[in-house]
C-alpha cells in the first residue's frame, strides 16, 4: 500500500510538517520541576463543582511549582456549544479565585501555544493525522451508521467485544483503489487509528493520584477524525497536550477507560505522555446511599448555586481542599491563620474512589471561615450579596449601617467566636429577629413555665430593667426574679433539690429570650438588647405580656 499517496489524497490542504509545529511550539522554558496544567472545558454554559475541583487541582499543581496553568476551550462538539459559555467559565472560576496564566480569554486569547480553541486547530490535527496515515498508523473507514449497527448485532450474537478491531475492522486493509473509488464517489468517512498488534495484554502506567495502574493494551481502531474532519477527544487531547507542553493532565476518572487509546497514540506519534491525574467522581450520600452528584437532582452541583446562596469563595475553596487532600484538615488545625497557598498540595493525597461532597460539612467549614472575619468585611460582603440576590434584605441591612455592624459584631472577635452563619442566604434566617419587619415568635414558650409565671417574669423584668446595667448586674436581676417566683437562682441548686423549685434561672431567662428574639436559642440577650436598643427590646417584652 502506498501510504504516502493515501495521505496526500486525504489531506491535500496540509501545508506544514510535524517538525514545523514542533519548532513553533518548543518545550517551555521553565525551571526544573515546574508543572504545566490545563483546564479543558467544553463550552456548554454549565460549569460545575467537578470543574472547580479539577481547576483547583490544576491551579495548585502549576502555581505551587512555578509552572503554568492555561485554559483550552474544547469546542469540537458544535451541538453542545452555547453562546457566552467562555465568559461563564472565566467569570465563575475567577469568582472562586482561580486565574489562568494563558489561554482562552473572553475576547481572544493570550499565550504562545495557541490557538486555545480546538475548533481553530483543525490544520494542526490534520497535519498529524496525515503523518499517521503516511506511516500506516491511520486509515479511512467508510462504514455507515447502519453497517456499524449491524456489526454490533453480530458481535452481540457471537458474544464478542464491541468495537472496531481485529477481524471486525473491515476497512483496515482496504486496497488503495477501493479507497480512491469511495473518495471519488464522495462517500463520507472517518479516520481511524490502526492499533498495533498488541505485545502482551497489559501495560503499566503511573497515575499521580492512583499510583501504578495495570491497563489492557489497546486493540481498538478508534476514531481520530470524525466525518466532518473534526477530531475526537482522544486525538485532540494527545495532539494538544503534546504541543502545548502540558506536563500533568488532571481529568475525571471517566477518562480512565480510554487511557489505553491515549497511551497508544502518544506512542504512535513518538511522544512522551504527560503525567495523568485521574480524579475521583464527586459523590454524595443520599438516603444512606452513596451516589454521583447529578445535574438534575442536585442544585449544589452548579457553581452558580454557591454564588446565589452567598457562600464565600474562600470558604468553598477551603472546603474543597478538605475533600481534595486528606491531610488538609490537620494542616489547617495546626495553621489556623496561614494563607491557603502555604499548604503543600499533593495529588498523592487525593481520593481514588469517589470523593464525598457534603453540604453539612461545607456549612461547618464555612462557619469557621466566616467567624474569623471582622465585622466590616462581613458587612461589605453580605450587603454586596444581598444587593444582587435579596432586595428586601439589602434594604434592611443598609437602613442603618451602624446598627447592622453592631449586630454582626455580636460574638465576633472573641477568643471563641460565635459560629452561626454559614452563608449569606442563611444569615437572613439567623439575623431576622433583629429587624422588626422579620421578627416573629419562631419557638414556643418554655414548656415548664406556666403562662401566669411567664407574664409575671416579663412584668418584673420590664419593671427592673435598667439599660445602663452591665451584664452581671443585669443577670443578677434575673436571678432575683427567679428566686422570687420559686425558681432556683442557679441551675446546680435545682439539680441538687428539684423538688424545692419550679425550675431554675435558665427557664426564666428562656422566657425573656423568646420575648425578645422569638427563639429559645440566640446570642446573649443582654448583647442583643444593647444592639436593639432599650425601646425596641422593651416593646417586645411588653408586647409579649399581652
Ligand atoms: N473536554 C473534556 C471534558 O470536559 C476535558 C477532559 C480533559 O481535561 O482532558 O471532560
Amino acid at each position: 500500500m502506498d501510504y504516502k499517496r493515501l495521505a496526500e489524497l486525504l489531506f491535500p490542504d496540509v501545508d506544514k510538517t510535524p517538525e514545523d509545529y514542533e519548532t513553533m511550539y518548543p518545550p517551555r522554558d521553565l525551571p526544573e520541576g515546574a508543572k504545566v496544567t490545563r483546564l479543558g472545558p467544553s463550552p456548554t454554559g454549565f460549569i460545575h463543582l467537578g470543574n472547580l475541583f479539577g481547576a483547583i487541582t490544576d491551579e495548585r499543581l502549576a502555581h505551587q511549582s512555578g509552572g503554568v496553568f492555561f485554559l483550552r476551550i474544547e469546542d469540537t462538539d458544535e451541538k453542545r456549544k452555547v453562546e457566552g459559555a467562555v465568559d461563564v467559565v472565566i467569570d465563575t472560576l475567577r469568582y472562586f479565585g482561580v486565574e489562568f496564566d494563558e489561554g482562552a480569554l473572553k475576547d481572544g486569547e493570550k499565550g504562545a501555544y495557541g490557538p486555545y480553541f480546538q475548533r481553530q486547530r483543525t490544520h494542526i490535527y490534520h497535519c498529524f493525522a496525515k503523518k499517521l496515515v503516511e506511516e500506516g498508523r491511520a486509515y479511512p473507514c467508510f462504514c455507515s451508521e447502519e453497517e456499524l449497527a449491524a456489526m454490533r448485532e453480530r458481535q452481540e450474537a457471537e458474544k464478542a467485544n464491541f468495537g472496531y478491531y481485529g477481524k471486525w475492522a473491515v476497512h483496515r486493509d482496504a486496497p488503495l483503489e477501493d479507497i480512491e473509488r469511495e473518495l471519488a464517489a464522495g462517500k463520507p468517512y472517518v479516520l481511524r487509528f490502526r492499533a498495533p498488534d498488541p505485545e502482551g495484554k497489559y501495560f503499566k502506567i503511573r497515575d499521580a493520584i492512583r499510583g501504578e495502574l495495570s491497563m489492557p493494551v489497546n486493540d481498538m481502531d478508534f476514531v481520530l477524525l470524525k466525518s466532518d474532519g473534526v477530531p475526537t477527544y482522544h486525538f485532540a487531547h494527545v495532539v494538544d497536550d503534546h504541543l502545548m507542553r502540558t506536563t500533568h493532565v488532571v481529568r475525571g476518572e471517566e477518562w480512565l477507560a480510554t487511557l489505553p487509546f491515549h497511551v497508544a497514540l502518544f506512542d504512535a506519534l513518538g511522544w512522551k505522555p504527560p503525567v495523568y491525574c485521574h480524579t475521583a467522581q464527586l459523590m454524595k450520600i443520599d438516603g444512606g446511599i452513596k451516589r454521583k452528584l447529578s445535574k438534575r437532582k442536585d442544585p449544589e452541583l452548579s457553581l452558580d448555586y454557591y454564588k446565589s446562596e452567598g457562600y464565600l469563595p474562600g470558604a468553598v475553596w477551603e472546603y474543597l481542599m478538605t475533600v481534595l487532600n486528606s491531610n488538609f484538615e490537620d494542616w489547617r488545625i495546626q495553621n489556623p491563620a496561614a494563607p491557603m497557598g502555604d499548604f503543600k498540595f499533593s495529588p498523592a493525597k487525593m481520593g481514588v474512589s469517589g470523593s464525598l461532597f457534603d453540604l453539612d460539612k461545607l456549612n461547618d467549614v464555612s462557619k469557621n471561615y466566616l467567624a474569623a472575619l471582622d465585622a466590616q468585611t462581613v458587612y461589605d460582603s453580605l450587603t454586596a450579596w444581598a444587593k444582587e440576590c435579596d432586595g428586601e434584605y439589602y434594604a434592611l441591612l443598609t437602613r442603618d449601617p451602624a446598627f447592622t455592624i453592631d449586630m454582626i459584631s455580636i460574638g465576633r472577635g472573641d477568643a471563641k467566636p460565635r459560629k452561626d452563619i454559614s452563608h449569606w442566604r442563611q444569615s437572613k434566617e439567623f439575623y431576622s429577629f433583629f429587624f422588626d419587619e422579620l421578627f416573629r415568635q419562631e419557638d414556643p414558650w418554655p414548656e415548664n413555665v406556666p403562662a401566669d409565671d411567664r407574664a409575671e417574669i416579663l412584668r418584673r423584668y420590664a419593671e427592673s430593667y435598667d439599660h445602663s446595667d452591665d451584664q452581671s448586674a443585669w443577670f443578677g436581676k434575673i436571678r432575683a426574679i427567679a428566686e422570687e417566683l420559686g425558681y432556683a437562682p442557679q441551675p446546680k441548686l435545682y439539680k441538687k433539690n428539684p423538688e424545692a423549685y419550679k425550675g431554675h434561672v435558665g427557664d426564666v431567662s428562656a422566657v425573656i429570650r423568646v420575648a425578645i428574639t422569638g427563639r429559645q436559642n440566640s446570642p446573649d440577650i443582654w448583647a442583643v438588647s444593647h444592639v436593639l436598643g432599650e425601646e425596641r427590646s422593651m416593646a417586645r417584652v411588653k408586647n409579649a405580656i399581652g
